[in-house]
């Protein structure tokens, strides 16, 4: 169809992980989410925020999510001008690509990571360049001085798990001409983070979400950290309403009850580690992960047909059908209980 821009009309859309209609009756492992509740601070305040009879919402909530700002500064120890709300992290990287990228200049990321990143890309008319990996977990050929206008770093990496250590990343920034990108989104679940490094570096940019470790995907709440200049820009590219009431008030609520959120994520981390060693101890690979998710390979197991297995009992996993990772499987981590049934099924599987 002419009406449409050639690299629109011939893209592939992003495939997001499946989501199942009767998704009580499964044991969801394939996309990552929290398996855990949100804060009841959360619902409370979301409720508040209604009002008798939805009252609130017929005006429209703050374009600039003032308050939002302000408790994640608080947070992160930034003033609030360093940072940008977002309707789910995707809008901000959306928005990233618009605002560095024009159509045919190029941006980069890592083989495996977020492939969203390639259809924001495409929809912009951008280049994409990958890089794979090496076994001491490095990037692969990544060159002295990157040209690129933007490259994706996710850290710590998913599909895979391991985080990039902060003195690697640190010479990355200083060998990309453009900006680099954190896509920190399992940060809360590692040892460490990246964040020092946009204090330093006025090309790097951290980005977080509200979706995995605060248990919020159903909310869309995502956020970047980067110099004022850099989110003076996002902020004229965004929709000027881009979080509604409920979203604004569920994430200051979410921001601010640090307890829940440090139980929640410590009980994440055991179960990984017990279940990590667990599949060890049946003949699987598990790369040691710093995220709510294993990576899981076994030399005499094909993945496809484990995720079958486990599909047939109701329990979904993540299996890609590239080259590089169909031999294994993503397995997020639910509870524990959830991932002692998981554990089981693998074994009932053989
Ligand atoms: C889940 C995920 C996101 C998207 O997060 P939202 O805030 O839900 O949009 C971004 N990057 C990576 C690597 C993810 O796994």
């Amino acid at each position: 169809m002419n009406l449409l821009r050639p690299n629109i009309a011939s893209m592939n859309g992003y495939v997001p992980g499946f989501q199942p209609a009767d998704i009580a009756s499964w044991i969801k492992l394939n996309t990552n989410e929290n398996s855990y509740p949100p804060s009841p601070k959360v619902v409370e305040a979301i409720l508040a925020e209604l009002g008798p009879d939805g009252a609130s919402l017929h005006t429209y909530p703050s374009a600039s999510s003032q308050k939002l700002r302000e408790a994640a500064g608080e947070l992160y120890g930034f003033d609030p001008s360093w940072i940008i709300m977002a309707n789910g992290s995707d809008e901000v990287l959306n928005n990233l690509i618009r605002a560095c990228a024009a159509e045919g200049e190029e941006i980069g990321y890592v083989h495996p990571s977020y492939s969203y990143y390639a259809t924001l890309a495409e929809i912009q008319g951008a280049r994409v360049r990958t890089y794979g990996l090496t076994d001491d977990f490095r990037i692969a050929g990544f060159p002295e001085r990157y040209e690129g206008k933007i490259f994706f770093l996710t850290t710590p990496n998913a599909p895979l798990g391991p985080a990039f250590p902060v003195e690697y990343i640190e010479e990355l920034a200083q060998r990309c001409a453009g900006m680099l990108v954190l896509d920190e989104t399992y940060a809360d679940f590692a040892d460490g983070n990246a964040l020092d490094l946009v204090r330093k570096y006025d090309n790097v940019v951290v980005t977080r979400t509200l979706s995995k470790s605060y248990a919020l995907a159903g909310m869309r709440l995502g956020l970047a950290i980067a110099h004022p200049e850099i989110i003076a820009a996002l902020d004229k590219i965004r929709d000027h309403y881009n979080l509604d009431r409920l979203a604004q008030a569920a994430c200051v609520a979410a921001l601010q009850d640090q307890a829940y959120l440090k139980e929640c994520c410590g009980k994440i981390r055991k179960t990984r580690e017990w279940f990590s060693a667990e599949l060890r101890t049946i003949g699987y690979n598990v790369i040691p992960s710093q995220g709510n998710y294993v990576f899981a390979a076994s030399p005499d197991r094909d993945g496809k047909r484990i995720y079958e297995g486990l599909f047939a009992r109701k329990i979904l996993v993540r299996h890609f059908s590239d080259t590089i990772l169909c031999h294994g499987l993503r397995i997020s981590i639910g509870t524990q209980p959830e991932m002692e049934k998981t554990l089981a099924a693998i074994k009932e599987i053989g």
